[in-house]
């Protein structure tokens, strides 16, 4: 027989809970949640069950199941051996109650399904009870897909529905806008409006330091949405890959054209592809609002009053320390942890290297372009020891990965590695 598939309301609804133990335990904060009066009977119970009888959240009948106790109840949920399972299973058929037996099918009306909860959102999976296994590979599946940003965007869904059965209107036009509402693909992670259609959505989008299992879950769903991508020229061909066929691909770096785009001709693509619907993905190597430019990208969107949303990325310099097996910061070397990047905007004064000299704890240079040695010197004048440790990581994460262990007083005869590559000054290696 099939199942019949319902969420039920249990709001101030009595439901009686058999057996006190760690696995009944675990039943009741989904019921409560629900707003069930729960009651709870078993000669003894887990100090949790405890906890909560004593705050009055549940009731708990210290003694052995009776057939009564299923009396003006809602459902029962069983978490005792067997023979008092069925004895329960029995007892509730006469009454008309249904039961769940926890991991005893053949005591069961009812069974709980593996679910997907984004607030009002549920998708609950059975599989009849022929593959648990199965309902928790597609819940994870399903997780991945219906992310949590579903959660506000029902919500929204449900206030402008409200709003459209509110206003005098032709039922199959408003029929017609709640179809298009639902089906905006840039709906759910639209940070403003009811989630009507029209309104496009720019994502600034962190591609990690490019191996493409170090995208995030919401960088790869979103880039599987894109209807266009920029990109830079940190972004491997195998994230590259990922971007699906239908979507137009922008490199908006230096490597694939003569002249690398300007800032200001990025923001107005942005801006524009954004306020023609579209769903934009900048993605950036590492994390895009570290040495990305991002805030120059998010005034122009502001100003354009296009929305945006900004997915974060694993930054360089955590790709280059998991390269060198370091930790970046190490509490017995010091309390901080430096970003500095040794290409200057112009007009910008030079880094105070005393002051990140006395911070104690790492640097991480990025675009050390060449200047290693002149950094070196620097860090060195400023009070570092010449034999602190220093790590050039180029490519880290990559198939083509280097790094190279040496002290700050070596650092300027090494031999310079391809780009991209990064500088660790002042980790604690192994060696040490
Ligand atoms: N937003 C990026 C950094 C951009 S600046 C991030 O968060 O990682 C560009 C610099 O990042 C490069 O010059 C290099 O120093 C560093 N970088 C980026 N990817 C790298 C990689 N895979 N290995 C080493 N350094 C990298």
């Amino acid at each position: 027989m099939p199942l019949f598939p319902i969420f039920v309301k249990l709001d101030g609804r009595p439901v009686l809970l058999v057996g006190a133990g760690p696995v009944g335990e675990a039943k009741i904060a989904g019921l409560l949640s629900a707003g069930a009066l729960v009651t709870v009977v078993a000669p003894t119970a887990t100090p949790g069950i405890q906890t909560l009888a004593e705050a009055g959240t549940i009731a708990w009948q210290r003694r052995e199941f009776a057939p009564q106790d299923l009396d003006g109840v809602s459902l029962v949920v069983a978490a005792v051996p067997k023979d008092i399972a069925r004895a329960v299973y029995e007892a509730a058929r006469i009454r008309s109650v249904l039961v769940n037996s926890v991991d005893d099918p053949d005591n069961c009306d009812f069974y709980y399904p593996a679910v997907v909860n984004r607030g009002d959102l549920q998708i609950a999976i059975s599989t009849g009870g022929h593959s648990p296994a199965l309902a928790q590979r597609l819940r994870i599946e399903l997780e991945q897909q219906f992310g949590p940003e579903y959660e506000s965007w029902i919500r929204r869904l449900g206030e402008a529905r409200q709003g459209l059965f509110a206003r005098d209107m032709d039922p199959d036009e408003r029929k017609k806008k709640l179809h298009e509402m639902a089906a905006a693909a840039e709906g759910p992670t639209s940070t403003s409006g009811p989630g009507l259609p029209g309104a496009g959505m720019v994502y600034l989008v962190g591609g990690g330091p490019g191996d493409p299992e170090l995208l995030t879950v919401k960088a790869l769903r979103i880039l599987g949405q894109a209807d266009v991508v920029l990109h830079d020229d940190l972004l491997t061909d195998e994230i590259l890959e990922l971007i699906p066929p239908t979507a137009r691909i922008e490199c908006v770096g230096k490597r694939h054209g003569e002249r690398q785009m300007t800032q200001e001709e990025i923001n107005r693509r942005l801006c524009r592809y954004g306020a023609a619907g579209q769903t934009v993905v900048r993605l950036k190597g590492g994390d895009g609002a570290i040495f990305g430019r991002a805030s120059e990208e998010m005034d122009a969107l502001r100003a354009s009053d296009v929305p945006f949303t900004i997915v974060p990325g694993v930054t360089a310099a955590s790709g280059a320390a998991a390269a060198a097996r370091v930790s970046l910061t190490d509490r017995r070397l010091g309390s901080a942890l430096v970003f500095l990047t040794a290409q200057r905007c112009k007009g910008n004064p030079p880094p105070n290297w005393k002051a990140v000299a006395a911070l104690g704890g790492a640097t991480a240079i990025y675009m050390p372009g060449g200047h290693e040695g002149e950094l070196a010197r620097q860090l060195i004048e400023a009070g570092l020891a010449s034999s602190t440790p220093c790590f050039v990581v180029a490519g880290a994460s990559r198939p083509d990965e280097q790094v190279v262990e040496t002290t700050l007083g070596e650092l300027p005869g090494i031999q310079h590695l391809p780009r991209p590559a990064l500088l660790l000054i002042g980790v604690l290696s192994a060696k040490h």
